[in-house]
């Protein structure tokens, strides 16, 4: 500590903020060398309906196998590649490979479940964006309304005409369009009603306490009557406990996606899961 004392915060911090960005642009390298090196994954996890238990789809989650870092979650690296731009074609990847994989689940099991994929902001203003995705989804011959796209309200933040006509081709074009985290951004909820959303996810957070919570209960039932008066159908993210889903049921929220139900898995544990239920 001694002789700390006289270096100025520059001098003491500097060190620390080389090697951040040292660990960044490696990251970075890694990144961008990591689709042709084959290391991403799609992982599945089952979204179902609380009323019948009955599985009508799953939400396809990215993983990243670094062979240097092991498996890296999301969180970890979608906001490095939208900050470069990466997510671009990194999208597109998860995009063909999740209606690919929708379309092997109907061959070998005959169900024609819904896939949802999470799409960012940056991915959405890039130009090429609706017509790759209506050319993915003939190359895959997989209807339209198979698809479901989510968003979070980060990206309707911006009230941009280029926003508000995209997600108008999209609904055209019958992809199924859903606000995910709902909840934990934009609080104006007027868009709603402007936009062709056809559901919304309550976010994690809420879901999570709603049986110790007196609040995250009133608010969770709010935002289902209020989804439900706009003909919004409702998912539950981060559905862990029966008493969790109990309370869903009873209050008529759609559907529920959880680690109750399964954790996301690789493809061949997704359709193991899914021939059991
Ligand atoms: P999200 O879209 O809200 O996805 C749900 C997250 O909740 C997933 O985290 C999932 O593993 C986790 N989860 C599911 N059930 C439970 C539960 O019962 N309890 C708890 N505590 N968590 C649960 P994951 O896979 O780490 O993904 C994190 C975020 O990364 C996603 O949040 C999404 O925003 C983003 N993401 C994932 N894949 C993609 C992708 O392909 N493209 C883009 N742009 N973003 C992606
Ligand atoms: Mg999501
Ligand atoms: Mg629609
Ligand atoms: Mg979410």
């Amino acid at each position: 500590e001694a002789k700390h004392k006289g270096k100025s915060a520059w001098e003491r911090f500097a060190p620390e903020m080389k090697e951040v960005s040292h660990e960044r642009l490696q990251m970075e390298s890694r990144l961008r060398r990591a689709q042709e090196l084959d290391e991403f994954e799609l992982w599945f996890q089952p979204i179902v309906e609380t009323a019948t238990g009955h599985v009508t789809g799953a939400e396809a989650l990215l993983r990243w196998n670094s062979p240097v870092m092991g498996l890296i979650m999301p969180d970890r690296f979608i906001p490095l590649a939208e900050e470069t731009g990466m997510i671009i074609p990194i999208g597109r990847w998860v995009l063909e490979q999740a209606c690919m994989a929708a379309r092997r689940w109907q061959e070998a099991t005959g169900r024609e479940l819904q896939i949802a994929v999470n799409v960012s902001p940056r991915q959405f203003r890039d130009p090429e964006f609706v017509e790759s995705t209506l050319e993915i989804l003939t190359a895959c011959d997989l209807p339209p309304n198979r698809l479901e796209m989510e968003i979070t309200e980060r990206l309707i933040l911006d009230n941009s005409i280029e926003t508000a006509t995209i997600l108008r081709q999209l609904d055209e074009a019958g992809i199924r369009l859903s606000v995910d985290d709902f909840g934990t951004g934009f609080s104006a909820l007027s868009y709603l009603k402007s936009y062709p959303f056809d559901s919304l996810k309550i976010d994690k957070a809420f879901v999570a306490d709603v049986m110790v919570s007196g609040d995250n209960a009133s608010l969770v039932l709010a935002i289902i009557n209020m989804a439900h008066s706009l003909k919004l159908t409702v998912v539950a993210e981060g559905v862990e406990e029966p008493a969790q889903q109990d309370f869903l049921r009873k209050h008529h929220c759609d559907f529920a996606q959880g680690y109750l139900y399964s954790r996301p898995a690789p493809e061949p544990d997704f359709l193991a899961w899914l021939r059991d239920h």
